[in-house]
């Protein structure tokens, strides 16, 4: 089961092909080889990456 990288939640819902959200601080999440990528949805409809704010364990799934 996907946690949430952000904020350990387990309320991650599945919007796409590898793509997920988490409902409950509302970031975005890509899976690409095993590796998960966040973006916030900002006001303005556009993607800002929160990449940077995890280290690379955090953001390795294993599948
Ligand atoms: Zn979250």
């Amino acid at each position: 089961m996907l946690k949430c990288p952000n904020c350990q939640s387990k309320d991650v819902g599945k919007i796409g092909v590898n793509q997920y959200y988490c409902w409950n601080c509302y970031i975005e999440m890509t899976i690409a080889k095993g590796v998960i990528y966040t973006h916030q949805v900002e006001e303005d409809g556009s993607l800002s990456s929160l990449d940077d704010l995890f280290g690379e364990e955090e953001r390795t799934i294993s599948m």
